[in-house]
């Protein structure tokens, strides 16, 4: 869907699709360079992460493998319940591995300080983060962002992966949900 399918649940569109392919091919060259000659295993943050990762694995050149972890720090509503949970854990052994965390937007980071200690606990060579989005609060906490997309304001935003009450996932643009949805 488009922003035009979303009629008034958005407030106004924030990052056109366009815009989000261009910064993440930009991105993904940046990424490129720095692990050129390694072998990179992406981990995905389901299920908001599933659009940025399709598309920055698909814009990088470095071989890649990915996997997929899902956690909760979030219920349906919209504010941080501090507390993270592992629900879906890796497949992968990363002993020796440079791991790239792909993320779709770090608002407290408490879900990313907390992933990125746990899996730089299992052996790994390297643990990174990337992001397309970062909100102000993430400045407050002690967390490394090696790749960062734009950083926005404090509006809650959906799309391209983002949700509210797990819809909007499918909106090809980053927009600004309306006031009225939040019921
Ligand atoms: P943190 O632990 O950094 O506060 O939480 C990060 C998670 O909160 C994200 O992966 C996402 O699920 C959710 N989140 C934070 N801000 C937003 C937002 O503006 N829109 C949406 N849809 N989710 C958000
Ligand atoms: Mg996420
Ligand atoms: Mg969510």
């Amino acid at each position: 869907m488009d922003a035009r399918d979303a009629g008034t649940d958005l407030e106004s569109v924030l990052l056109t699709e366009e815009q989000v392919q261009t910064r993440l091919r930009e991105m993904a060259a940046e990424i490129d360079a720095f692990y050129a000659g390694s072998e990179v295993l992406l981990v995905g943050v389901l299920k908001g992460a599933v659009m940025v990762m399709a598309d920055l694995a698909r814009a990088l050149t470095v071989p890649v493998t990915m996997d997929w972890m899902a956690v909760s720090s979030y219920g349906s509503g919209t504010k941080s319940s501090g507390v993270v949970r592992i629900l879906k854990d890796l497949d992968t052994d990363l002993s020796g591995k440079h791991v790239l965390i792909v993320e779709d937007i770090i608002d407290s980071g408490l879900t990313l300080s907390w992933l990125s200690a746990n899996l730089g606990s299992r052996g790994p060579a390297s643990v990174r983060i990337a992001t397309l989005l970062r909100k102000p609060t993430a400045a407050k906490v002690e967390v490394e962002v090696s790749w960062v997309g734009f950083d926005i304001g404090e509006q809650f935003v959906v799309g391209y992966g983002l949700d509210y009450d797990e819809k909007y996932r499918n909106l090809r643009d980053i927009g600004i949900l309306a006031p009225h949805m939040y019921g």
